[in-house]
């Protein structure tokens, strides 16, 4: 039987530390499932369709990775696709809380899908996808932190240029 993993997000925009998880999370499961959150509580740059776009040309690369859009509760989606954990990833501190209060929601509406934690890479520890959007709106460069197909999306949504 195939192990298969869900790692859900917002992914507003994919970035390197991203990435960086899913690598990681293919070195542990035959399958990762990088399943972009259609509607979140969040207020989107870009919208879910142009998420998954930007997710799948990012990881196209990346065998055993497949990227998908969904609504709803993320355990019954888990649970449609077979997936058995759900991967998240952890960076400074500041994560700590809000994702174990996560885990243990999800642990609580099916328990027998497992979130498992994983940490990057110290170059991505403070990375964010808000932090990322802010910079490149002042006209920052990020780009050792973000795919090209992003960078070139969000120059174009955030000040009207593709380089
Ligand atoms: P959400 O809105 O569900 O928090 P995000 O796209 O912000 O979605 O993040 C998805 C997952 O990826 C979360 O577990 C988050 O902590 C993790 N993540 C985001 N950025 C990084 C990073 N730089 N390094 C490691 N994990 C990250």
């Amino acid at each position: 039987m195939k192990n298969i993993a869900i790692y859900p997000g917002s992914f507003d925009p994919i970035t390197n530390g991203h990435i960086d998880i899913l690598k990681k999370a293919t070195e542990l499961f035959d399958t990762v499932i990088l399943a972009v959150a259609e509607a979140t509580t969040k207020d989107h740059l870009f919208d879910g369709a142009e998420r998954e776009r930007l997710c799948r040309e990012s990881t196209k690369y990346l065998q055993r990775v497949e990227v998908t859009k969904f609504d709803g509760l993320i355990v019954d989606y888990a649970r449609k696709v077979g997936a058995k954990a759900m991967i998240r990833g952890l960076r400074a501190v500041s994560d700590f809380e809000y994702e174990l209060q996560l885990a243990l929601m999800n642990k609580h509406l099916d328990s027998k899908i497992n979130t498992v934690f994983l940490i990057p890479d110290y170059k991505y520890f403070y990375l964010s996808s808000s932090l990322i959007r802010q910079v490149v709106s002042l006209g920052g460069d990020v780009s050792v932190f973000i795919p090209t197909c992003v960078e070139n999306a969000l120059k174009e949504r955030l000040l009207g240029t593709e380089n």
